[in-house]
């Protein structure tokens, strides 16, 4: 094991240990209530001695079922949801049937993501380290193959990983499974949502037969249920009813969007909720965590994003800073966010409301952990409120209005904490030069003593003013919406009965997504191109800059954005005014015109059928080839049910 993983596990055990009182189990069901200890499972003394310095009293209703089957030898079907201690569950019984002194691979553990993979890791190394000679190895997608292949050579007992890699590594014979004992699928929901199934089912066809296995899953999908089916022998099944119970410590609001931005809406509350520590805030592009990271950091707030697209050693540092209190806010997309366990985190922020009831339990599960309460809130528009009647079905819990604190609560609150700030001062500080200088000053100026102070109590909050400005809408142009104006956003699928207005038919090949403008309402994008590419040095947030100030539009509404040599290919609202186009034709970026186009040539609706002209590069006017091709536009398709979950695949 590598030194960080073993500061990262006494860095663990410390937080446990910091709250270990009886609400530490993660079920509210807890077997403690039934009197069950971890030794009365059967569990060694090394182990158990591991859990107590863990934190750990007594075992959650999952571990208190699987534990003993699987020291049995059973298979099992684990239905759980997040939160209820599964990795426990699997891991305890793993270490105990290990050998030590064996160094080959007796146990694999597949989760879906990175996160997940490190994180089941650690909770191996805090539970075995009164076991001496044991080895944990995480593998997954983005990592280096030198330091894998280094680490594998060096052998470890247990395997967790990424379905994609470990599939790579067994392909390419750098692992060998010959010696497994025990195959573990975690959160197998997630992994078919993400596309991992097939490569879950290779993988148990490459693994030896008399193999013991476990799956766990939060919900049981017919796929989910096949799996168990064909590679379970006569499983054991544990089922916990949770739906209701991982989110009952948490506190659900949500918040009608309505007459001020989101942007607003979310500093409003930032400011105002006293119990905040740490939040972790939703929203559904990667573009939009860096987005809303830079508006808060630019309001003063210690925020970072946290996405797929940020390498491994960022977000785990993200993940990092938000633990030891260097973060306050992460903005996060949902797969980014999967899994983390942060017990800070006090808040969790749906800016955008989730596809599906199950991405918000997962959601909120951030918070409320360890036993701590947490507060979620919801951001809604109108047409998005049959979603949250869903989420509320599902999680058999209501979801109160939230009415947001006023513009008089900010301002109060932020008074009030800055004479907070002056009389911690007066009481704590040693001012007798300050009075001195203040005693000169007074004279110099001729002026009170009170006017004097008002005007260095406005030096000291300019930064920040105490009084909240309004912001309210109506500062954006105004940009005619398309046709199109349906109840969808992007990647939400209509609802039946419900489908798009449109006023002419639909065009499959159009290559423009629906995004939402402020007040919710669907906006049609289409593709643009400006004439300044990454020979240029430009960067999205150059264009973002430049689009969003020039031109006067919401961040929001400036889409998707691919670079290439010479030029770059931007989404932005399909109907843009003559006034905006003719301001960003020229306005500039990296001493470049931008010379903003319609891509497809100017006409706002192109009458060609499919397939639609290629982004190839205009002739004569490109050296190169764009870098970062896609021969021809995704056609845009709202996803039937089932189909969102499309195929992620890892790096390799
Ligand atoms: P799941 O995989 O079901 O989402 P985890 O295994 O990640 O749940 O556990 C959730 C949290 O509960 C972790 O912080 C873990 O350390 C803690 N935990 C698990 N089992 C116990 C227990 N028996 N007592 C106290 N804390 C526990
Ligand atoms: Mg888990």
């Amino acid at each position: 094991m590598s030194e960080r993983d073993e500061t990262n596990m006494q860095e663990g055990a410390a937080a446990s240990g910091a709250n270990s009182v009886d609400e530490t189990a993660p079920s509210a069901e807890r077997a403690e209530e039934k009197n069950i200890s971890f030794a009365d499972l059967g569990l060694d003394e090394k182990i158990l001695r591991a859990l107590t310095e863990a934190g750990y009293e007594s075992p959650s209703s999952i571990q208190a079922e699987c534990i003993p089957a699987l020291l049995k030898g059973r298979d099992v079907l684990g239905i759980a949801q997040t939160g209820t201690g599964k990795t426990a569950a699997f891991a305890l019984p793993i270490l105990q049937r290990i050998d030590l002194n064996q160094k080959t691979a007796q146990a694999l553990v597949l989760t879906p993501t990175r996160e997940l993979a490190i994180q089941v890791a650690e909770a191996f190394a805090l539970y075995a380290r009164r076991l001496p000679g044991f080895h944990v190895l995480p593998i997954y997608g983005g990592q280096s193959y030198g330091i894998q292949l280094k680490q594998l050579a060096r052998g470890a007992q247990v395997i967790v990983g990424t379905p994609g890699r470990v599939m790579d590594h067994l392909e390419r014979e750098r692992l060998s499974l010959a010696d497994l004992r025990v195959l573990v699928l975690d959160e197998a929901d997630e992994m078919l949502r993400m596309g991992f199934i097939d490569d879950v089912q290779w993988i148990l066809e490459h693994t030896p037969a008399e193999r013991q296995t476990a799956l766990f899953s939060a919900t049981m999908p017919d796929a989910i249920r096949r799996v168990a089916q064909n590679y379970l022998l006569n499983p054991e099944e544990v089922k916990i009813r949770t739906a209701t119970q991982t989110v009952a410590a948490t506190r659900q609001s949500y918040w009608q969007i309505s007459g001020l931005h989101k942007l607003d809406a979310l500093t409003r509350i930032l400011e105002a909720e006293s119990e905040l520590d740490a939040a972790i805030v939703f929203v559904r592009t990667k573009l939009a965590t860096e987005e809303l990271a830079q508006k808060l950091e630019a309001r003063g707030y210690s925020a970072a994003a946290l996405n797929g697209d940020m390498n491994q050693q960022a977000r785990e540092r993200a993940v990092e800073q938000l633990k030891s209190g260097k973060l306050d806010i992460v903005i996060a997309t949902d797969v980014a966010a999967r899994g983390i366990d942060v017990p800070r985190i006090s808040h969790v922020i749906n800016y955008d409301i989730p596809y599906d009831a199950e991405a918000y339990v997962h959601r909120i599960g951030r918070t409320g952990r360890a036993g701590r309460t947490g507060a979620a809130i919801l951001f809604v528009s109108p047409r998005e409120m049959r979603m949250l009647r869903t989420i509320e079905r599902a999680t058999r819990q209501p979801i109160e209005r939230l009415v947001l604190p006023s513009h008089q609560e900010v301002t109060d609150r932020r008074i009030a904490l800055f004479k907070e700030k002056v009389s911690k001062t007066l009481a704590g500080e040693d001012l007798d030069f300050f009075d001195a200088l203040i005693g000169e000053m007074t004279a110099e100026q001729e002026v009170a003593p009170e006017r004097l102070a008002a005007a260095l109590a406005f030096l000291a909050q300019q930064e920040r003013p105490l009084r909240l400005e309004e912001q309210a809408f109506g500062k954006q142009p105004r940009f005619e919406q398309s046709g199109e104006r349906g109840n969808r956003s992007r990647g939400e699928r209509p609802e039946r009965g419900e489908r798009p207005r449109r006023e002419r038919p639909p065009r499959p090949e159009f290559a423009g997504e629906v995004n939402e403008d402020d007040r919710g309402n669907a906006v049609v994008m289409a593709r643009y191109r400006i004439e300044v590419g990454r020979a240029h040095g430009v960067t999205p947030r150059d264009i973002v800059g430049a689009i969003a100030n020039e031109g006067n539009l919401p961040s929001r509404l400036i889409g998707r954005i691919d670079l290439f040599e010479e030029y770059s290919l931007v989404d932005l609202p399909n109907d843009l005014s003559q006034d905006i186009l003719q301001t960003l034709r020229s306005a500039w970026v990296r001493r470049r015109q931008l010379n903003l186009a319609r891509e497809d040539g100017g006409a706002p609706q192109r009458r060609e059928g499919f397939p639609p002209r290629s982004h190839a590069p205009r002739e004569g006017r490109e050296g190169r080839s764009p870098s970062n091709t896609f021969g021809a536009p995704r056609p845009y398709r709202p996803s039937p049910p089932g189909e969102r979950s499309f195929r992620r695949r890892e790096p390799r």
